[in-house]
């Protein structure tokens, strides 16, 4: 699992060998400006019109304009900008222009962002409506039909960059030409170069932006393609380059680049078939099907690029898969790379009515036309490791915190792991609660919450058939002096004293409060109570100890060379990672050669109790750093100070 399995082509792509030494060769023997006038310039210039020529063969533009640009963003702004400025135009000359900007619901932002920046901008005054997709992410052309003739501008991408789903632009070419629509059109093909045929002369697309980074040229260059007799606004005017389209001094490494991939392209034999692509998919779709029993494919395979798989599995979220894959060396995303810092769920997936619960598990798969048939092979091993991971038993955990949406719940075992008590059990997750519970063939004697209405015990009881609520009455301990409802879980006790519930070992039928370990609910006024720890519902960290004065946690970080250097100058710390089960099972985490212990997150509360009576320096770790962080910021709020972690976790970790 050491080595990197790249998945995520559609976020960008590694660069081409030969676009590397074609930038190189760019930058040391042909760094001229194209603009100058003597030989190194010509050389330039030379390099530069060559890159266009074969640009104009591989997208079939023989006519209209072809200019580079640092990327599809500058090509959208471009072209929206050009269109607008026409409709304007239009409109002063009294021709008719259509009043809507028209965009198809899954576009990438860069579209209706740059939509309604420059209609603001410009105070062009059209109103934006959104083009819908059907469930397979489909334009509907009938809606087009009813919008064409108003549509001044309309936005429809190639393929779509989180589901694969290729567009029917056949079709939309012939709603327009039926509705006789005045709009133009423009068509983001950034995730079908290289991908599908491309032949823009023949179409009647008047604008297509295309992007470098995403098939095997670098970040900042791409190119835009105007049909000739569409009309053009420069976005930046200055020098004159590009003919006087696109000022500013050219990217000669990176337009260099792009032509290596271009000619990659055009002579054929580097990039795989659309069959070959096409098999390889299948491949990694049976794999995932085998390793995921109950994963369900987000779009039509029929109608996705060869290349992209989007899925999710029941029961898991996209965090949790991404996690899991990440552990295993397998780099996937949730979705587009631009939101996948948000935790917002897939606008593109809404658009397709697909329900919250599988697009909150969305994970994307996305390989490049580079790809061989080992790579294949090792991803679709990778894939069926991770799923052995996800099968791998559970250990028994004393007390395992259960997070969805800001709450947490809580779940108390006993030794055995037979019996449970679940606390504020979230809604969201009862349904993969009562799986767990069943597979671990673990009894529920009592399942409430700790605010009337605040969690899902409700929901978790209809799951499992049994009775909400707390079981009153069956047995009892005494606790400051008073006679009070207790449960019995393994050789402790959950006794209830109010609107707090009291988790610790009794003897001879008396809790004493030394005796009480976890304080549920309510936090306790008994000062004895101090040591215990508190779980709360809602809360970061969920965890707090009142009896302690809370440590300042600014200062947690170690980078992973700071980290090893600490580990070596304290034999009795503790490295520790935090990642949950199923990612310590697809490859242990280590540090420069040293070996983690594995306390997960999600059952760090009770492991925290131990550290505290014992302190020793403890140094957690994580993926990438999130995890490893709440970990240490807990440790020093419940008083430990030393408590430090991992920024940047395994991914700076190397
Ligand atoms: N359009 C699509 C479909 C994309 O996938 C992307 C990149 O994520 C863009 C536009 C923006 O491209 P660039 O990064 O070159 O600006």
């Amino acid at each position: 699992m050491n080595t990197e399995l790249y998945l995520d082509a559609n976020a960008t792509s590694p660069v081409l060998p030969a676009a590397i030494e074609a930038a190189t060769a760019a930058m040391q023997a042909c760094f001229g400006n194209p603009s100058s006038s003597h030989a190194c310039g010509l050389r330039a210039k030379a390099l530069l019109d060559a890159t266009r020529a074969r640009a104009r063969r591989v997208l079939g533009a023989a006519s209209g304009r072809v200019m580079f640009t640092s990327g599809a963003t500058e090509g959208i702004q471009t072209a929206v900008l050009s269109a607008l400025c026409a409709v304007q135009e239009r409109r002063r000359r009294g021709a008719a222009c259509g009043d809507l900007l028209v965009v198809g619901a899954t576009e990438h932002k860069a579209v209706p962002e740059s939509l309604a920046h420059w209609n603001r901008l410009l105070g062009t005054g059209l109103e934006l409506r959104v083009l819908p997709v059907d469930g397979d992410g489909r334009h509907r052309l009938d809606v087009l039909r009813e919008l064409a003739p108003r549509a001044a501008f309309v936005c429809t991408m190639a393929a779509n960059n989180e589901t694969g789903v290729v567009s029917d632009l056949d079709g939309i070419a012939r709603v327009l030409a039926e509705t006789d629509s005045p709009a133009l059109w423009m068509v983001d093909c950034v995730q079908a170069l290289g991908k599908l045929p491309l032949a823009l002369d023949a179409t009647r697309i008047d604008y297509a932006p295309f992007s470098g980074h995403k098939l095997y040229a670098p970040k900042g260059v791409g190119l835009l393609y105007v049909r000739e007799g569409a009309p053009y606004t420069p976005l930046m005017c200055g020098g004159g380059q590009e003919a006087g389209q696109r000022s500013g001094t050219e990217n000669m490494a990176g337009i260099a680049a792009l032509g290596a991939v271009l000619g990659a392209l055009e002579e054929g034999g580097t990039f795989r078939s659309h069959a070959q692509l096409h098999a390889w998919r299948d491949r990694l779709a049976a794999a995932l099907r085998e390793a995921f029993p109950g994963l369900v494919f987000n779009a039509p395979l029929a109608h996705a690029l060869p290349t992209t798989l989007n899925f999710s599995v029941p029961g898991m979220s996209s965090k949790e898969l991404l996690d899991l894959f990440d552990a295993a060396g397998v780099r996937v995303s949730a979705g587009s790379a631009c939101s996948a810092a948000k935790a917002a769920p897939s606008y593109v997936l809404d658009a397709m009515g697909v329900p919250a619960v599988r697009s909150a598990s969305a994970v994307r798969l996305s390989f490049g036309p580079l790809a061989d048939e080992g790579f294949i092979e090792d991803a679709c091993a990778r894939i069926l490791h991770c799923g052995r991971a996800l099968g791998v038993a559970k250990p028994a955990a004393r007390l395992q915190q259960l997070e969805s949406c800001g709450a947490s719940g809580w779940l108390l075992f006993d030794d055995a792991g037979h019996h449970c008590i679940a606390i504020d059990p979230p809604a969201a997750l009862a349904q993969r609660i009562a799986a767990d519970l069943g597979a671990r063939g673990c009894r529920l004697l009592a399942c409430f919450d700790t605010s009337h209405g605040a969690g899902g015990a409700d929901a978790l009881c209809e799951i499992l058939g049994v009775k909400p609520g707390w079981p009153g009455g069956a047995q009892h301990v005494v606790f400051a002096g008073a006679m009070i409802d207790a449960i019995a879980l393994g050789q402790d006790v959950l006794a209830n004293a109010g609107d707090a519930w009291l988790l610790g070992r009794a003897e001879n039928g008396m809790l004493a409060p030394q005796g009480v370990r976890f304080v549920f609910g309510a936090a306790p006024a008994d000062a004895a109570l101090d040591a215990a720890l508190c779980c709360h519902r809602i809360g970061e960290p969920a965890v707090s100890r009142p009896g302690a004065a809370a440590l300042p946690d600014e200062d947690i970080d170690l980078d992973p060379a700071s980290a090893a250097a600490y580990l070596a100058a304290h034999p009795d710390a503790l490295l520790v990672d935090v990642r949950e089960l199923p990612e310590h099972a697809a490859a242990c985490a280590q540090l420069r050669g040293r070996r983690a212990q594995h306390v997960p997150l999600s059952q760090l509360a009770g492991q925290a109790a131990q550290w505290l009576r014992e302190p020793r320096p403890l140094v957690f770790l994580c993926r990438s750093g999130n995890r490893s962080a709440r970990a240490a910021r807990l440790l020093r709020r419940l008083g430990h100070a030393q408590a430090w972690h991992v920024a940047g976790g395994l991914a700076l970790a190397g």
